[in-house]
């Protein structure tokens, strides 16, 4: 019957069997060579595109449109000019695109700028790498930086540069990190070939991401903008990318002490920090315009309007063809929302909604997603389940990061998928592969569920499939790259639909929500209790220590009240104490922002997970705990405990409210 256990498993079965790669290798080939760079030409082409098959797919289909600030590059220039002048090439060597649509190897929110002086080799351009420099009396002030791409987001690494008197850095790939010494490039192997430029963004994106002039608020025609000169969110310091046979160019002229040894990268020489006698000129033309971001949604309507909704989806732009980044990810979401329709027009309908999300602008900011969490912030806090994120979904190596909440969904839907390798289930590998229990992450930043989980208070997933390899943000993301090395066949990209799709659909018919607060709390507590030596003087967290402890108990026993409900599916007489402990739940992860947000970045409003200030990508979990304990500060610590033990308090008071009745 409707909604029975049996129900649900042959549903998933359903959507399971239904998915098919055939979909993906057609749509790969349909628009997966066209360049979807956000605001340019290619980017409308391969939308129309998307639209069309997805309403070919029987599909309701609306875009969803915002006007914000972007940048565009005129023209690119990086010249040696000390000791040999030249011109250093800013584009991969075998281009076969039409102008129009030519990503130009830049980093997107880099002011425009001529700069010029002598070199300085930063290694990864991180707080550490600079003390380092400061400590052997190596000064950037007044220089440009010449950092290695890696370990962290690119955009803190001029940031880190600005703050230590850097005019303006070049970023390069090395190598050692993504280059011949991993392994064979292409096209006789998956690492970066010598030419291949990693382009990116270098939006402050750990201060806020999305449109730069509109924190908070949508980015539609009339809503009112911040001065241009207001917004924080640009990168300080003129900064562009090269290639790793480019910047071998100006690290072979490097004079000056030899570095240390964890800063010698792949290039048969010595590197040094550079001695006066290398310098450069860039002269970056970047114009500052408004452009629309056009995120792509497809609904697939449940029988219960008002027990909320799931949310799934992927960024639909990409730096160049982009076709592992992301088209891979927006295809599953793509393919998953054609099955969803399919059984939907045989009779399975959901009991929640689904909704089905192409993002875009996500490669300068995460734009597209997060003007959309902006716009529709109080229905989704009203009614968001979950959004599940797919950034990323060629290869066979499975992987995930989620809040813990969903942690135990995300790997019992794992061993229900069939592996991409062949041999046993999506679960069955991971296992085999991490030789255990593989790890969960958790969400830092870096793709577009920041705004749902850090800014809205959605439990938010990412789910995704890998390979050995990169050719991250070149050229060579190409169709050809895709097909040979990270996803023959696209069963990645299928599997990566099927994960998703089968937690969508649990989420979407539970009687009693599948989201474990218990687990949470349990994640919480450890992270606590490892605090606590470092807590700055005389400040305790026992307060707070004890408040998660009770927030785990009456979790607890909220989920064991949930399961026996549940137990043999629910009579009518059940369905409004369901109903309300399924309220409970939903309000939990909400409960954990603080409307203030974080100290000094009042966009992040989560308590527990935020990009660090200085990773960008890595998560900093209890972070205004983890800042105020770095920066020893007693008061700001004090207040970061007050702070979430009243949010705990508050959950488990919710919680407790259900158990009372
Ligand atoms: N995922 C993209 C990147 O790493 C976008 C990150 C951002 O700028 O928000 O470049
Ligand atoms: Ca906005
Ligand atoms: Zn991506
Ligand atoms: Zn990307």
């Amino acid at each position: 019957a409707y909604g029975s256990p049996r129900w649900q498993t042959q549903y998933e079965q359903n959507l399971r069997a239904e998915i098919d790669p055939a979909h993906p290798v057609q749509w790969m080939r349909d628009f997966g060579r066209t360049p979807s760079h956000v605001g340019t030409p290619g980017n409308a082409r391969s939308l129309e595109a998307e639209v069309a098959a997805l309403k070919k797919a029987g599909l309701e289909v609306e875009v969803d449109t915002y006007q914000v600030l972007a940048t565009k590059p005129k023209s690119i220039s990086v010249r040696q000019t000390a000791p040999v002048e030249r011109d250093l090439a800013v584009v991969e060597d075998d281009v076969d695109m039409a102008p129009e649509d030519l990503p130009i190897a830049y980093n997107a929110y880099s002011p425009a700028g001529s700069v010029s002086g002598e070199i300085v080799y930063v290694n990864y351009g991180r707080p550490q790498d600079f003390a380092e420099l400061e400590r052997r009396g190596v000064s950037v002030e007044g220089k440009i930086a010449l950092a290695r791409y890696g370990q962290n987001f690119r955009g803190v690494k001029p940031d880190q540069a600005a703050k230590a008197g850097a005019i303006g850095m070049i970023m390069f790939s090395d190598p050692s990190d993504d280059g011949f010494v991993r392994g064979d490039t292409f096209p006789d192997g998956p690492w970066r070939p010598d030419d291949g430029i990693q382009r990116g963004s270098v939006l402050r994106l750990w201060d806020r991401p999305g449109d730069p002039l509109t924190p908070g608020t949508p980015s539609k025609p009339g809503v009112p903008r911040i001065d241009e000169s207001e917004a924080t969110t640009f990168a300080k310091i003129p900064v562009t990318p090269i290639s790793s046979r480019e910047a071998r160019k100006l690290l072979s002229t490097l004079t000056g002490p030899a570095v240390p040894e964890e800063w010698q990268g792949g290039h048969d020489f010595r590197y040094r920090f550079g001695g006066g006698e290398t310098s450069v000129k860039l002269d970056l033309d970047i114009d500052r315009t408004q452009i629309d971001v056009n995120n792509v949604i497809a609904t697939i309507p449940g029988t219960d309007p008002d027990a909320g909704y799931v949310l799934v989806g992927g960024h639909r732009d990409t730096w160049s063809a982009g076709a592992v980044d992301n088209k891979s990810g927006w295809i599953s979401t793509m393919e998953l929302a054609r099955a969803l329709g399919g059984l939907y027009r045989d009779g399975w309908q959901p009991r929640r909604t689904i909704v089905l999300a192409g993002w875009d602008g996500e490669e300068y900011g995460l734009l597209g997603a997060t003007e959309y969490a902006e716009n529709h912030a109080q229905k989704l806090k009203d009614g968001a389940l979950a959004y599940l994120n797919m950034d990323g979904t060629a290869g066979t190596r499975f992987g995930a990061s989620s809040v813990p909440s969903l942690d135990d969904e995300i790997r019992s839907v794992a061993d229900e998928v069939d592996s991409p390798t062949g041999k046993g289930s999506v679960g069955s590998a991971w296992r085999a592969a991490a030789e255990g229990t593989p790890t969960i992450g958790r969400l830092g930043s870096g793709s577009d569920y920041t705004a749902f989980l850090q800014h809205v208070g959605v439990p938010a997933a990412g789910i995704g499939f890998s390979s050995t390899g990169t050719v991250y943000h070149s050229l060579y993301d190409t169709v050809e790259y895709l097909e040979k090395f990270s996803d023959p066949g696209l069963k990645g990209v299928a599997a990566a639909a099927e994960v998703s799709g089968s937690l969508a659909l649990r989420l979407a018919n539970a009687d009693i929500l599948p989201m474990k607060y218990s687990a949470y709390a349990s994640d919480v507590r450890t992270r606590l209790e490892a605090m606590k030596k470092d807590a700055p003087a005389g400040a305790s967290l026992q307060t707070t220590l004890d408040a998660a402890a009770a927030w785990g108990s009456a979790t607890r026993r909220l989920e064991a009240r949930g399961a026996r409900l549940a137990a043999g599916g629910l009579t009518s007489g059940e369905r409004p104490e369901a109903a309300k402990i399924n309220e409970a739940i939903l309000a939990q992860e909400r409960a954990l922002l603080t409307p203030d947000g974080l100290p000094g970045r009042p966009w992040f409003k989560h308590q527990v997970w935020a990009p660090g200030q200085t990773t960008g990508y890595a998560v900093l979990p209890l972070p205004a705990l983890a800042e105020a304990t770095e920066a020893g500060d007693r008061a700001a610590f004090d207040k970061a405990a007050a702070d979430l033990t009243r949010s705990l308090k508050n959950a488990t008071a919710l919680a407790e409210d259900v158990l009372d009745d």
